[in-house]
Parts: C-alpha cells; sequence; structure tokens
C-alpha cells in the first residue's frame, strides 16, 4: 500500500502508542514515524524496541513537520499537551488523540489548537489490560472499531484522511459526536470497569472467605473481573473524572436494575430471573454474530508444559 500520511507524530507511547506504531510501520501506512514519551526511561524502551524512525526528547519537537500527530497518554493530560505543542503545529496538519473520553478532550484540547489545524479526536475501541511500550502488537485494532468525534465544521478531507489511517490498520471507523461517544462508552466500557474494580475490591475485603479460596476458585467468573479490575489505575481515574454524567447517568439505570433483581432474589422469583438471563443471554449471542467476540470455550490460560498452537493473526492471513 501506498503510504496515506508522510510523518506521524505519536506523543505517549503505551499499549495504544506502541500498537500505532507498529501497525502504521508493518503495514506500510505511514512513510515515517517520529515518537516521544514522557519519561526518559520510556523514550530510551522505544529506542531499543526499535519501533519508530526517530525518538525526541520534547512533545514541540515531536510534531514539527508532522502531518498526523496522535496524542496517546491519559486524557486528563491532553489540555496541557495541546498547549506545549500548539505553537509548533504545521499548518494543515491533524491533531487526533486515542482517548476513552471525547467530550472533556475536546474541551481541553480545541482552545489551544491554532487555526488552519484540523483536531479530530478518536478513540480506537480496543485494547487490553497491559500498559507501556513493550504490551503495543500490530494487530490490535483489525476488525474493532475506531470512533472519530470531529467537532462541528471540521474539515471533510482531514476527516476522512484519518478514516483512512485507521481502516489502513484495520480497524472499522464510525463518525459520531463526542457527546454520544461518551454516552455509548459509559454503558459499554466505563461502567463494566467500574463493576470489575468494585467487585474485585468487594472479594478483597470479605473476612469470611479467604484471598487463597477467592483466587484458587477464580473460574467461576471472578477471574474475569480481575482482568479489567487490572488495567492502568491512572488511565481509569482519568476516564472516570472526564465522563462524570455520563457514568452517573448508567450507574443510575445500573443501580435500578440491580434492586430489581436484588428483589427478585428475596421473593424466589424464577420467573422474573429466568426473563432477564435469557435477554442477556441474546446479547452475548449478537456480539459472537457480528465477530466482536469469538464463540470458543475459554478453557483459561494454555498449560506452560502442554504444546499449544500459536494464536492466528487474522490481519495477516486476509492481507496475505
Ligand atoms: P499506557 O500504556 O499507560 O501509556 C501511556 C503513555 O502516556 C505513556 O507513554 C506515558 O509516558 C504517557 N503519559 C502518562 N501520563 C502522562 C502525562 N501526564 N503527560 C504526558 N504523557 C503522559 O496507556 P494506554 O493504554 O496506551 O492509554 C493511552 C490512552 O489511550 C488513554 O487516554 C486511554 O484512555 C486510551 N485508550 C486505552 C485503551 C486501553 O485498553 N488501554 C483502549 C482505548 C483507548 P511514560 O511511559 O513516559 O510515563
Amino acid at each position: 500500500m501506498s503510504p496515506i500520511i508522510d510523518r506521524l507524530a505519536l506523543i505517549g507511547v503505551g499499549l495504544i502508542g506502541g500498537s500505532i506504531a507498529r501497525a502504521a510501520r508493518e503495514y506500510g501506512v505511514v512513510r515515517s514515524i517520529v515518537a516521544t514519551a514522557r519519561s526518559e526511561a520510556t523514550r530510551k524502551r522505544v529506542v531499543e524496541l526499535g519501533i519508530a524512525d526517530q525518538v525526541v526528547a520534547t512533545n514541540a519537537a515531536a510534531v514539527k513537520d508532522a502531518d498526523l500527530v496522535i496524542v496517546c497518554i491519559p486524557v486528563g493530560a491532553s489540555g496541557p499537551v495541546a498547549a506545549e505543542i500548539a505553537a509548533a503545529l504545521k499548518p494543515g496538519a491533524i491533531v487526533s488523540d486515542v482517548g476513552s473520553v471525547k467530550s472533556a478532550v475536546l474541551k481541553d484540547m480545541a482552545p489551544h489548537v491554532p487555526k488552519g489545524v484540523h483536531l479530530i479526536p478518536g478513540h480506537p475501541v480496543a485494547g487490553t489490560e497491559n500498559s507501556g511500550p513493550d504490551s503495543g502488537f500490530s494487530e490490535l485494532f483489525v476488525n474493532r472499531w475506531c470512533i472519530l468525534t470531529p467537532p462541528d465544521g471540521a474539515d471533510v478531507e482531514a476527516v476522512e484522511k484519518l478514516r483512512a489511517f485507521w481502516s489502513a490498520l484495520g480497524a472499522n471507523v464510525e463518525v459520531m459526536t463526542a457527546e454520544h461517544h461518551d454516552m455509548v462508552l459509559a454503558i459499554t466500557s466505563h461502567l463494566p470497569h467500574l463493576i470489575a474494580y468494585t467487585i474485585v475490591g468487594t472479594a478483597d475485603e470479605l473476612q469470611t472467605v479467604t484471598r487463597s479460596e477467592v483466587l484458587k476458585f477464580s473460574a467461576g467468573g471472578f477471574r474475569d473481573f480481575t482482568r479489567i479490575a487490572a488495567s492502568d489505575p491512572t488511565m481509569w481515574r482519568d476516564v472516570f473524572l472526564a465522563n462524570k454524567d455520563a457514568v452517573l447517568e448508567m450507574l443510575g439505570r445500573f443501580n435500578e436494575d440491580v434492586s430489581a433483581l436484588t428483589k427478585a432474589i428475596r421473593k424466589g422469583d424464577g420467573d422474573a430471573l429466568f426473563e432477564h438471563f435469557k435477554r442477556t443471554r441474546a446479547i452475548r449471542k449478537g456480539i459472537v454474530d457480528i465477530g466482536q467476540d469469538s464463540p470458543a470455550p475459554d478453557f483459561g490460560r494454555p498449560h506452560p508444559d502442554l504444546p499449544h498452537e500459536p494464536l492466528p493473526k487474522p490481519y495477516a492471513s486476509e492481507k496475505g
């Protein structure tokens, strides 16, 4: 493929920035990548990993001459970073981000972005519980959604260029308003994380069940919550602070539904429980049907001493 972007600048090289760098290079989406990170240790690691053509010490140096700048840091830091890079941005450049909340990012970044530079926030709805430059991998975005939230009056050509960029990384792209994004993600991602953080904390504080029993019998549902609850504390602190209203709205509805199920259990209302579980099972089937998860049974992690097949690389095989 001929490159879509000449010079890509990545500010922050963790799971998401590191995955963009690997994918953009592997699939020939950009001509060159310049990267920077807050700490010397991360910058050094990015050099060792060789996933960028150039690693520079400051955010301003990274964006100089870049055609596309993607800010890949916790959402609470996006405003100050936008202020820092503003004067160094090239006219006509696209500035985007990958933050899990969009209204707050738009509000924090927009005042700093100069005229003639196109701010188009984005959010790849793909991730793992791991952090840092080593955790990135090129297939992360394949067959996942990337949501773009251009502000009113955004340059159509710039939006299409960013859409082409994410499509070339393997993602499906959808465009919506930042407000709508925040409402959708509050229920599909933010609330589930809050529930996982809560339940793992609750289990940890139990007196009647020992911690070793919780770990030993974790396959009974708890294990999946622990994976989500291992997600980066800084990132998730910022998500809940930045998407407060939408999360509180969804949390209110959730609490009402928990109360209804609590009542059904207390009253021994098996029909109510059965009907509820039947409805939720259909939602799971819908997710598998549209290819957003696998129907394969989850037998847990492979035993280290047993041979097992390497994971398939769908994008590699699709691209031949
Ligand atoms: P990560 O692996 O922890 O990497 C974060 C990067 O941001 C690191 O390079 C870090 O630099 C830098 N950073 C942290 N605090 C900063 C600050 N105050 N100022 C400047 N740079 C800072 O995080 P990630 O998972 O890639 O997440 C990055 C963004 O992607 C977040 O906004 C998150 O909401 C969004 N996102 C995450 C996921 C996910 O599943 N993880 C999915 C979709 C979107 P140092 O290493 O030098 O500290």
